[in-house]
């Protein structure tokens, strides 16, 4: 994957930034937000880098040059650090390397990589089982249907079946190990990575005392205090004209809409339903505010998956966690918002 030089830009919020932004404002956030006050002069710095597979943005306030160039080291090494454990492309990653070994054993892995699969394991408990990190074999169905432009059959969907379920991935927290129940199991952590990674970039910066931070992974954004001044951070989301001011959480949007492959005339989302291993057929597209990135990122993938009259059920369940889906239909494009949602 290549690597941009960071690049570094002071100057006023842009407004190509502001339009790429997604979000939508939660007021609790935005209560905490206003209590930090404003200090000395602080200088709005701006990087970014490819890692992921995406492209991660990094924008703050800091009190000088100096400090800002650790942070961004700081932050960016954080998330090279991530890649290499939690990639399920690279051959070499923690990840990768365990999954042979987990069938048979319980494997120790690194405290990463054990935070987000006990994450993934929550949420999917939560969900029903609509957030599912072993639904890798039918993603690799999905690509060869993408490039053979054929559906899987039904033996391949069969024989994928077997080694999926989230339920077979049995978690040690004592010996902070993995295993599987079945042989052939492997993960996918494309559906929560990048909020973790956010999360724990926002944790490299807190530390350095940088604390008004936002940090977009290709869209989703985990936001720190609020820019000196300001209620919040300007941002927008995906179908709304409103513009919100946003503090101290997490905004993922899940697009089963953009990413899709069409067989015979039917479109097929990159989000898959576990239960029948199909890609979505439904188009939506789901913007999730939680207090953390893996949440938000885990539930906006999730919420894709269920009829809208359970995601709204569910969504109201979890704390400090509201939700937008929009659903293209026959009779058009349908807006609904959960009870949290701000106005
Ligand atoms: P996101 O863009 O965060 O919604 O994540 C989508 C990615 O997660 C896909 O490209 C797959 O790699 C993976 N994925 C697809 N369906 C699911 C699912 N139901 N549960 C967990 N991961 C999934
Ligand atoms: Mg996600």
């Amino acid at each position: 994957m290549p690597v941009l030089p960071p690049a570094i830009q002071k100057g006023t919020f842009s407004l190509v930034w502001s339009l790429i932004l997604l979000a939508a404002g939660c007021p609790s956030f935005q209560v905490r937000a206003q209590q930090a006050s404003v200090q000395g002069s602080l200088e709005r710095y701006e990087f970014h880098q490819i890692q992921m597979g995406t492209e991660f943005r990094l924008l703050f306030y800091s009190p000088s040059s100096e400090l800002a160039q650790k942070a961004r080291r700081a932050a960016f090494s954080r998330l090279e650090e991530l890649e290499q454990i939690l990639s399920d492309y690279r051959a070499d990653s923690e990840l990768t390397r365990i999954l042979p070994r987990a069938s048979n054993e319980p494997v120790v892995v690194s405290p990463d990589l054990f935070a987000v699969l006990a994450a993934a394991e929550e949420i999917s408990l939560k969900t029903g089982g609509a957030l599912d990190i072993t639904v890798k074999p039918f993603v690799e169905l999905w690509k060869i249907a993408r490039l053979e432009r054929r559906l899987p059959s039904p033996q391949e969907l069969e024989a994928a079946r077997k080694r999926v379920g989230y339920e077979k991935v049995l978690l040690n927290r004592r010996l902070q190990a993995v295993q599987f129940r079945v042989p052939g199991v492997k993960l996918d952590l494309g559906a929560i990575a990048k909020g973790y990674a956010a999360d724990q970039m926002l944790e490299e910066l807190k530390a350095l005392g940088i604390r008004r931070a936002l940090i977009d992974g290709g869209g989703d954004l985990r936001l720190g205090l609020a820019p000196p001044g300001q209620k919040g951070w300007k941002v927008r989301i995906k179908g709304e004209e409103k513009e919100y001011l946003l503090a101290n959480c997490s905004v993922a949007t899940s697009s089963g809409d953009l990413q899709y492959t069409e067989i015979d005339g039917r479109r097929y989302s990159h989000i898959i339903d576990p239960v029948t291993g199909i890609g979505l057929q439904h188009r939506s597209i789901v913007t999730v505010i939680a207090p953390t990135g893996i949440l938000a990122d885990g539930l906006a993938t999730a919420l894709s998956v269920l009829p809208i009259d359970r995601a709204m059920r569910l969504v109201d369940g979890f704390p400090e966690v509201a939700a937008r889906i929009l659903r293209q239909s026959e009779e058009g494009q349908q807006n609904f918002r959960s009870q949290h949602f701000p106005p």
